[in-house]
C-alpha cells in the first residue's frame, strides 16, 4: 500500500463525519479538504522534486475511489484539482511549475477548473470569450457557469480563445491567481446532489503573465488529450465507482446486523437477486476503470501518443459507461432499501444522498456529447479492435 493511500484511508472517516451536513446545508465541506491539505493530498501528483507526493494516476484512482466512499462531493473537489495539477505537472512552462507547484504541495494551494462557458457549453475544446493582450498582460475576463469550489479555489485553469481573430477552436489554457481577479459570485449552487462542491457561477476578471499560459498559445487541445481528459475521466470513474461502493456495502453491512430491516431478509431470492445485480453492474465499472487506467499508465510510461481515436474512445467510454453503471446500482440499492431504508433522508444507509449525487455523473460533462464523438468515430471504423 502507498502512503497516499495510507493516509486516504485514515481520511475516509472525518469525509464521512462531515458529509451529511455539507450536503443538507449546500455548504463547502471546509473540515474535510483541510485534511486532505493537512495530510499533503493536495500534492498527490506533484513530483518530489517540488516537495509533492510524486504520484500517479493509478495513486489518483485508488485515494479518489478511497475517499468517495466517505463524501463524493469532497472526493470530486480534490479530484478535480489533482486533474488540473496534472496539467501543470505535464504542460505548464518552467517557470509557472516552479511558482505554482512547491504551493500546492506545501500549502495545498486549491486549483479550480473553468471551462464551461455560456455561449458554448460544456463542449470542451472550443471557447467564445477572447485572451486580448495589452503591451505586458493578458486579460481574463471570462463567464464561468459552473466552477466546483470557485468560492474557495486559490487559483483557476480557464479556457479561453487564445486572440480576438482567432476561430473558436484556437484555445488556450490559462492559469489565473484569486489575488490577480476580480472573482465575482453570481450565481448559487442549489443542486439536487453534489451539494457540498459549491459549483457557483462566477465572473472573472483579471489579468496574467504570459508566461501563465499552459500548453502553447492555441493548442489546448493538446494538453486536453495527453492530461485533462484522461485524468479527468480516471478520476472522476474512480470517485463515482467509491461511492457506489460504500453504499453497497453499507447495505450488505446493514442486512447482515441486527438492526437488519424486514425487507431484507437475506434468505429472499430477491433480494439476493437484487444485490447481484448491483454488483455485476460494479463489477463492469471496475473491470472497465482498471483497463483504461492500465492503458494510460502504459502510454504514459512508453511515451505513446495519447491522441490516438481507440484511446479516446476508450476514455469516453469509461466516462459514460461509468456514470450510468454506478447510478444504475445505486437505484438498485434504493429499490431494495425500499420507502424506508431507501427513499429517507434519514436512513441509516446514505442511500438517498449516494442516489442524488450520482444523478450528476451522466450530466458532469454530459454523456450526450461524450455518445455523439464516440458514434462519430464508430462510423470511421465501425467495431474497429474490439475482441
Ligand atoms: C457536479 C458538477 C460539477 C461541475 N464542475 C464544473 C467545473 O468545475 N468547471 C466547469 O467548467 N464545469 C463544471 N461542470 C459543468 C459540466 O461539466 C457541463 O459542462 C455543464 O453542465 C454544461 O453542460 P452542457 O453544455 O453539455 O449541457 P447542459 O447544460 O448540462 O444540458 C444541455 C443539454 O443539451 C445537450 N447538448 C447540448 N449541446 C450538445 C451537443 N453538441 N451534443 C450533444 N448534446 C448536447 C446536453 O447533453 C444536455 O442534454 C460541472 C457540472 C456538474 C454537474
Amino acid at each position: 500500500m502507498t502512503q497516499a493511500v495510507t493516509t486516504a484511508t485514515a481520511l475516509v472517516s472525518v469525509l464521512a463525519e462531515h458529509a451529511a451536513k455539507a450536503d443538507a446545508e449546500g455548504v463547502f465541506p471546509h473540515e474535510s479538504v483541510q485534511a486532505l491539505r493537512e495530510a499533503g493530498l493536495f500534492g498527490l501528483l506533484v513530483p518530489t522534486e517540488y516537495g509533492g507526493m510524486g504520484g500517479d494516476l493509478g495513486d489518483l484512482v485508488e485515494v479518489a475511489a478511497l475517499l468517495a466512499g466517505g463524501c463524493l462531493s469532497t472526493a470530486m473537489i480534490w479530484a478535480m484539482h489533482c486533474q488540473q495539477t496534472d496539467v501543470v505537472v505535464r504542460h505548464a512552462g518552467e517557470r509557472l511549475r516552479t511558482e505554482l507547484l512547491p504551493r500546492i504541495a506545501e500549502e495545498g494551494y486549491y486549483l479550480a477548473s473553468v471551462t464551461t462557458e455560456p455561449a458554448k457549453g460544456g463542449h470542451l475544446l472550443s471557447a467564445s470569450s477572447a485572451i486580448e493582450a495589452d503591451e505586458t498582460e493578458l486579460l481574463v475576463r471570462r463567464s464561468a457557469p459552473v466552477v466546483t469550489g470557485g468560492e474557495h479555489a486559490d487559483g483557476f485553469l480557464v479556457t479561453m480563445r487564445a486572440a480576438p481573430d482567432a476561430p473558436p477552436n484556437q484555445v488556450s489554457l490559462i492559469h489565473l491567481h484569486r489575488g490577480q481577479a476580480d472573482t465575482r459570485v453570481v450565481r448559487d449552487w442549489n443542486a439536487m446532489g453534489m451539494r457540498a462542491t459549491r459549483s457557483v457561477g462566477m465572473e472573472l476578471d483579471g489579468a496574467t503573465a504570459p508566461h501563465q499560459v499552459v500548453g502553447t498559445p492555441g493548442e489546448f487541445r493538446r494538453v486536453a488529450m495527453d492530461s485533462m481528459i484522461p485524468a479527468g475521466h480516471l478520476a472522476w470513474s474512480a470517485c463515482w465507482l467509491g461511492a457506489a461502493r460504500d453504499a453497497l456495502d453499507a447495505l450488505v453491512a446493514l442486512s447482515r446486523s441486527r438492526q437488519r430491516p424486514g425487507g431484507l431478509d437475506t434468505r429472499s431470492e430477491l433480494v439476493r437477486h437484487r444485490l447481484g445485480r448491483a454488483r455485476v453492474d460494479l463489477e463492469l465499472a471496475s473491470a472497465y476503470l482498471l483497463r483504461a487506467r492500465d492503458e494510460v499508465l502504459l502510454r504514459r510510461r512508453t511515451g505513446a501518443s495519447m491522441d490516438v481515436r481507440a484511446l479516446h474512445m476508450q476514455l469516453d467510454t469509461l466516462k459514460v459507461a461509468c456514470s450510468e453503471l454506478t447510478f444504475s446500482a445505486v437505484d438498485r440499492l434504493v429499490q431494495l432499501g425500499g420507502t424506508m431504508t431507501g427513499y429517507q433522508r434519514d436512513a441509516a444507509v446514505p442511500l438517498e444522498r449516494h442516489f442524488r449525487d450520482l444523478r450528476s455523473a451522466s450530466l458532469n460533462y454530459s454523456n450526450d456529447r461524450l455518445l455523439g464523438a464516440i458514434g462519430t468515430l464508430t462510423l470511421l471504423d465501425g467495431a474497429g479492435q474490439l475482441f
